[in-house]
């Protein structure tokens, strides 16, 4: 049976609910081999007033001392240390200094002109550009992301615009263009693109990447991770045998892990 991995998680360290004891006892508790920590980085203060969803810069010594308490308290099962990364104009320089130390930085593509496009408090954004102008302005980020000169490990849920689509903001222009602008990309920068089951708990109900954009990666031979985005110790390894059957059904044979010790592994589906 193929190895259960998780290579998205969040804590109260960052906008989690449970702690990260709490999550490692429970993806340990699923039968868990290899489970990332994937905190959200640090960011500037005007992007994320308070740590309201980052990190705070002052908690990330704390946050790594944790994590290798984890690692001693846990040796059943491989930790890896990661933090999701908000992209952003110039976000290099921030990214790299206050990521330091860890080994896996997934890509989180959330803001669109430096505004959140998957925050339900706040749908400003989507009002005044409208689902079509945002899903181009998104995908044309989400590229700019992948060029970036950071070691991104993965893009995290590609098709994140999809949040709220059965909420009334659908897009109506066909997404093929975007979908393939999207896997070329991804091809083209060398990136791994990561399947997500978060979509499922949510009113997306579907994975995120969606079945078509998923088969456009694998037609450009775009490489997966597999992730839960749990926030809550009970969505540790949610759904994840599922997302591989998912992945399966098509096309790919192989997933990418990250591993506790800085190298990745190619492991069958
Ligand atoms: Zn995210
Ligand atoms: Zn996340």
């Amino acid at each position: 049976m193929t190895m259960l991995v998780d290579c998205h998680s969040h804590t109260t360290y960052s906008d989690g609910a449970s702690t990260l004891e709490e999550m490692v006892s429970a993806a340990e508790a699923c039968g868990c081999e290899v489970f990332c920590t994937t905190d959200h980085l640090t960011m500037p203060e005007e992007l994320d007033p308070g740590s309201e969803v980052g990190v705070a810069e002052v908690d990330l010594p704390k946050l790594a001392a944790d994590f290798a308490l984890a690692r001693e308290a846990h040796p059943g099962i491989e930790l890896v240390r990661g933090f999701e990364c908000d992209w952003y104009e110039g976000c290099e320089e921030n990214t790299l200094r206050w990521s330091q130390g860890a080994t896996f930085l997934l890509c989180g593509v959330h803001k669109v002109d430096l505004r959140d496009i998957d925050w339900a408090e706040d749908m400003g954004i989507w009002e005044e550009l409208g689902p079509d102008e945002l899903w181009r302005r998104y995908a044309d980020t989400w590229c700019r992301a992948c060029e970036s000169s950071l070691p991104f490990g993965s893009m995290a849920h590609p098709d994140l615009p999809r949040r709220f689509e059965n909420e009334g903001y659908a897009p109506t222009i066909d997404l093929a263009p975007i979908f393939t602008q999207m896997a070329t990309c991804a091809h083209d920068t060398g990136r791994r693109i990561e399947v997500s089951t978060a979509g499922l708990r949510k009113s997306v109900r579907g994975y995120y990447p969606c079945p078509q954009l998923l088969a456009e990666f694998f037609r450009a031979e775009v490489p997966i991770t597999v992730g839960s985005d749990a926030h809550h110790a009970m969505d540790a390894c949610w759904g994840i045998r599922d997302a591989y059957a998912y992945a399966h059904a098509t096309g790919y044979r192989t997933m990418d892990v990250p591993r506790g010790d800085d190298s990745w592994s190619t492991v069958e589906l």
